[in-house]
């Protein structure tokens, strides 16, 4: 079933208005049509609002609300990737995975041994790409809203934001022994439960995923000092797009409700 954002004020009473380019998208590339059932979410909260299309206008589909599930998609943590920039169009299947196992942020790093250096412009260009990306696998996913991708940041920059979360990591491919790794996994849990008991506050945590080249050894002391734990992902060395998907896999395992 086709699954669609729109704005909260959209949503009024039993009825769903879509306007923008999902107007074009559902009439001229899906062709669908009056009665066609469609999935809904408002970015806001976790339900998801099943809809009957009921009018076909030049520029807004009115939807009659059939139900609302609310039985949630949302892990009960809000995850941010620091991916640093990897070679080719790498970046897309990233988010677009990352997307899918639940992360809440992907924040693009320009980390020292990152080949790619994007400027003004291009940045803005691969950012607006990257974000049709995550938009495209949170309807295929279904999830209640679409995960952020900020505009590249540098290694200073981002871990200053993960300074903000509740708990991050760095996996780093010098860092001996898995324990490091199960401890933080724990204290994951141990947040998730906090948040699935109701605690108000949604709790955040951070990965930092390095690129191609691996992380430099002042980046990973930079990101120790902030209290951002060095981890080990197992005696292999995993690409860096495989990487990240490893750590999500294993926090979603972990927390999913
Ligand atoms: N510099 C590395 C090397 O020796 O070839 C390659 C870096 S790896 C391709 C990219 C990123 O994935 C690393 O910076 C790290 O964040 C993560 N990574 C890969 N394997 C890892 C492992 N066994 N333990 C911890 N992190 C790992």
């Amino acid at each position: 079933m086709q699954h669609f954002f729109v704005k909260p004020e959209q949503i009024t009473g039993n009825k769903i208005i879509i306007t923008g380019e999902d107007v074009k998208h559902i009439k001229n590339v899906l062709r669908m049509k009056h009665g066609e059932e469609i999935s809904i979410s408002n970015g806001v909260d976790d339900n998801e609002y099943r809809a009957e299309i009921s009018q076909i206008g030049e520029d807004e589909i009115i939807c009659d609300l059939l139900f609302v599930k609310e039985d949630g998609v949302e892990l009960p943590v809000m995850f941010t990737l620091f991916q640093g920039m990897p070679k080719s169009d790498k970046m897309e299947l990233i988010i677009q995975k990352a997307v899918e196992l639940g992360v809440a942020r992907v924040v693009p790093v320009e980390t020292a041994r990152a080949v790619v250096k994007l400027d003004g412009r291009k940045a803005q260009a691969k950012t607006e790409r990257w974000r049709k990306i995550s938009e495209a696998a949170a309807k295929q996913s279904k999830r209640a809203f679409v995960p952020e991708v900020t505009l590249p940041m540098t290694m200073e920059e981002a871990v200053r934001m993960a300074g903000k979360l509740d708990i991050s990591a760095i996996p780093y491919e010098l860092a001996k022994g898995m324990d490091t790794m199960r401890e933080f996994v724990e204290k994951v849990k141990g947040l998730a439960n906090r948040s699935k008991d109701g605690d108000s506050l949604i709790p955040t945590a951070g990965i930092f995923i390095g690129p191609e080249g691996g992380f430099t050894e002042e980046e990973v002391t930079l990101a120790a000092e902030t209290g951002i734990v060095p981890v080990s992902l197992g005696r292999r060395i995993l690409r860096t797009e495989t990487a990240g998907m490893a750590v999500l896999s294993i926090l979603m395992y972990e927390t999913e409700i």
